[in-house]
């Protein structure tokens, strides 16, 4: 055995007590993605089998059932959204209209109910 065979195996030894792969730290893309049966729990407006991922967002999207009684419209949604969205378009705009009514007549009422005081 020369001197130079002596150091390869020095250099193998040290190589062979490396660990194989350092751990990935960094998540994963989609590492967040959620399955259709967690959303599902979270959100009963998920309509089953609609789950989809968008490439060009790098979001999930889902169809969810409005929510509203005697509407069956679905509508798509990320489901980044789905906390604050449950019922189709049209019942969103009508629900949006008829608590601004309330809000107006409740101001109303308060007026009124100022003037009869003075
Ligand atoms: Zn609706």
């Amino acid at each position: 055995m020369g001197p130079f065979e002596n150091q390869n195996q020095d250099v193998e030894a040290v190589e062979a007590a490396k660990p194989e792969t350092e751990e990935k730290v960094r998540k994963p893309k989609g590492a967040n993605r959620m399955t259709e049966e967690e959303l599902m729990e979270d959100y009963p407006q998920v309509v089953a089998g609609t789950l989809a991922f968008i490439e060009t967002e790098n979001k999930q999207a889902v169809k969810i059932t409005c929510s509203t009684e005697d509407c069956e419209r679905q509508r798509t949604v990320r489901t980044s959204d789905l906390w604050q969205v449950d019922k189709c378009e049209a019942c969103t705009r009508k629900a949006r209209r008829e608590r601004a009514r309330e809000r107006r007549k409740a101001k109303k009422e308060a007026e009124a109910a100022e003037a009869d005081e003075s």
